[in-house]
Formats: C-alpha cells, structure tokens, sequence
C-alpha cells in the first residue's frame, strides 16, 4: 500500500471506530487490519509523529483535531463517490465500494466540489452512513 494511501485508511478506521464509541487500542487495529500489533504500532507512531493522532501508555489512541478533519474529509470523499455512482452513473449500490475505496484518496478538491454539486446536498450514501459536510 501506497504511503499516503496507509496513512489515510489508518485515520478512516481510526475514525469509524471513534463514531461508534468502541476504543481505539493497537491490538483492536491489528484485528481490524489483519497485520501485526508491531506494524501497527509503527504506523501510529507515525501518525502521531504528524500530529495526526494521539496515544499515551495505557491510553486509547485518538484522532487530534487535525487528524479527525483530515478522516472526515476522506470519509466525506468516499461517501459522496458511492452515492454519485449510484445515482449518476446507475451502479448497484453493492458495486461501488470498491471503486470508492480507489478515488477517495484522489487529492482534487475541484473534482469533489463538483461531485458534491451534482449531488444537491445530499448527505446520506447508498448504505445509509452519514456523509461528513466538507467543504472542498
Ligand atoms: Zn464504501
């Protein structure tokens, strides 16, 4: 997986775990990831090296501010793309995940304004998830 790829599913998960009220911990990322605790523990390292998370021994790891609005925007990104291949393009709802997964980390904010536009302030996707109001 690409860098900045990594980097950007950490944080989603990071912060569909937190919207749901379940802790964030290592060994409950290396469950979610399917990787080990140590490779995990090496990207949160990092993560929090960027100011994108906070950890502490025997605390949970958290989004910061800044990494929260960084995981609101991809999950904002990916939303939105599910819900235009749905609704512009006819796919089936249970086909576009995958391409979502691919074009959320496109750094475009033109393309996703213009996604957003077509899309007439709609903000629930086609697996009925909230979809984050970013501004592109
Ligand atoms: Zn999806």
């Amino acid at each position: 997986m690409k860098k900045t790829k990594e980097k950007e599913h950490y944080l989603k998960e990071i912060y569909k775990l937190e919207v749901r009220d379940q802790m964030v911990t290592v060994s409950g990322l290396s469950v979610v990831f399917g990787i080990s605790k140590s490779s995990v523990s090496n990207m949160v390292k990092k993560l929090v090296a960027m100011k994108l998370l906070s950890s502490a021994p025997y605390k949970a790891i958290e989004l910061t501010s800044e990494g929260r609005e960084l995981a609101r925007t991809i999950v904002a990104k990916h939303r939105l793309v599910e819900l235009f291949l749905v609704e512009v393009m006819g796919f089936e709802p249970e086909n576009v995940h995958e391409i979502a997964e691919e074009i959320e980390h496109i750094d475009s904010p033109p393309f996703f304004r213009k996604v957003k536009q077509m899309l007439s302030q709609r903000d629930i996707d086609p697996h009925g998830s909230p979809i984050p109001d970013i501004e592109f």
